[in-house]
């Protein structure tokens, strides 16, 4: 592992449900959340202050909810409660290696989780204690991503970390284009106009408009969000 200073003094890492499946066709691999977790660790121990936003879609997105007939909102009220799941193992892995954590939920959940409170949030990043925001925003119609870019911007991260199963943003998709390639950097603007499945657009222009930059990088290749975080070349940047 790299010995340099790092690139920023607080991030915040954008976790999919993905990323907690790890090679399971569903729910959470915890040698996955395990090993994100040690990597956690290092960079922790660099002095950077972690924030974390994680997703659920490796138990239940509200789109295969809709997809079946259900209604939307009670459909995404499924969703911000598999993201709490995911939450509850990431915290367990955390602590696992010598972390202090806070879950913090959207969503009222006071025997599992704390109420977001910004200064309670603030000052247990300044205590050192690692943020895990569940629920997303707490509200229908939203993505975690979305909700990644407004607790940033709370917490006055300097950049957003997105863990996905993809190298960066690309041309066109990798999977179906093979002549795709990857973009080193890229401005928002141009990922809106050219309509790039990054994030979905409330995230994007919520960074736009704020000046947040995004890396985007895989997270199958364990050591890149240290990288992301010294600054090292990884994935996309998005400015
Ligand atoms: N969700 C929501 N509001 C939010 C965040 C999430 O309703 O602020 C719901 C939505 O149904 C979404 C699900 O929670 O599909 C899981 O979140 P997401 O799809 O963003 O997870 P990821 O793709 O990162 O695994």
């Amino acid at each position: 592992m790299s010995e340099g200073q790092p690139a920023y003094r607080r991030v915040l890492l954008k976790l999919s449900g993905e990323a907690m499946r790890g090679e399971l066709p569903y729910g959470i691999d915890f040698k996955r959340a395990r090993s994100i977790a040690h990597e956690l660790n290092e960079i922790h121990n660099l002095g950077v202050d972690i924030a974390i936003m994680i997703g659920g879609g490796n138990i239940f997105r509200g789109s295969q909810g809709v997809a079946e007939g259900m209604d939307r909102v009670t459909a995404d009220h499924i969703g911000l409660l598999a993201t709490v799941i995911n939450g509850l193992a990431l915290q367990d892995a955390l602590e696992k290696e010598g972390l202090v954590t806070r879950l913090i939920s959207a969503i009222e959940i006071k025997a599992v989780a704390e109420p977001f409170i910004r200064r309670r949030a603030l000052r247990h990043l300044e205590k050192g204690r690692v943020v895990i925001f569940t629920a997303g925003l707490g509200s229908p119609y939203f993505t975690t991503d979305t909700a990644a870019v407004l607790r940033a911007l709370e917490i006055k991260a300097e950049v957003i970390l997105k863990a996905t199963k993809v190298d960066g943003v690309y041309t066109a998709d990798p999977m179906i284009d093979a002549g795709a390639t990857r973009f080193e950097s890229i401005k928002f603007l141009e990922v809106m106009q050219q309509e790039l499945k990054v994030m979905d657009s409330t995230a994007i222009s919520l960074c736009k408009d704020n000046n947040l930059p995004i890396i985007i990088f895989n997270l199958n290749q364990p050591g890149n969000i240290m990288k992301a975080v010294l600054g090292e070349r990884v994935g996309t940047k998005i400015s």
